[in-house]
């Protein structure tokens, strides 16, 4: 396991030959790699002491799937980044990964050079977020109330769960208040699409967040819709 203080990777890979490869292209990046096989050594794995840095998760599993494998870690409140590992490249299954809560995604084959970049990136991302988190950790607006750290999400006091993408898209009007942000820049920040084939998925999040969010979602005061543009959130409707 883990020794020396170098980040931990958990690796969930069934192929044998796709597993050796990861780990010697990861500890040669200085990673310590802990491998399983199925998605019950996965799970297992978790239980030990020392935290994982990141997970590298393959979709297809003898065991079980690695959408539902990011599913039990997230509900069970683990918010540790994921890297789903895809055969198919449809943007759909790559859109029901990230909204099982994977944080990316690469599809197979991939470069480890690639892999190791976008993990790379994922860590990055993660020690910035945890330095920013104490000056925004927390959004009241309406009857909302939402702790970014520990994901509650209550309104008018009953609490609501919501998926990962939800949280994220969330998040993302909350860092950018005010602002009218277009659905191809939700698509490419919140979603990470670099293609943009249908911007018909960010209309119904949003009907999904007004469901939640809105006193009355037909005639919404903080999720705004700006014709021919995109949307604006609004904490503090006048
Ligand atoms: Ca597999």
């Amino acid at each position: 396991m883990s020794n020396g203080g170098n980040p931990n990777i958990l690796v969930v890979e069934d192929e044998e030959h796709l597993a050796a490869g990861l780990k010697l292209n990861l500890s040669l990046e200085g990673f310590e790699v802990t491998l399983a096989g199925n998605g019950r050594d996965a799970m297992a794995a978790f239980l030990q002491p020392e935290p994982f840095a990141a997970v590298v998760v393959d979709v297809m599993l003898p065991d079980t799937d690695g959408y539902a494998l990011c599913q039990r870690l997230r509900s069970s409140g683990n918010f540790v980044p994921v890297i789903m590992l895809t055969a198919r490249s449809s943007a759909v299954d790559r859109v029901r990964g990230l909204d099982a809560g994977a944080d990316d995604y690469l599809g197979k084959p991939f470069e480890f050079e690639e892999l190791v970049a976008r993990l790379k990136s994922l860590l990055r991302r993660q020690s910035w977020q945890g330095e920013s988190r104490e000056r925004s950790s927390t959004l009241n607006f309406g009857a909302a109330a939402i702790d970014f750290e520990t994901h509650r999400v209550t309104v008018s006091g009953e609490s609501h769960n919501l998926t990962h993408l939800e949280f994220e898209l969330l998040r993302y009007f909350a860092e950018n208040q005010g602002r009218v942000v277009s659905r191809e820049e939700l698509l490419e920040k919140v979603w990470k699409l670099r293609h943009f084939p249908n911007t018909r998925t960010v209309d119904n999040f949003i009907s999904r967040l007004r469901k939640v969010f809105e006193t009355d979602p037909k005639h919404p005061r903080h999720f705004l819709s700006h014709r021919g543009t995109g949307y604006r959130f609004e904490p503090n409707p006048s």
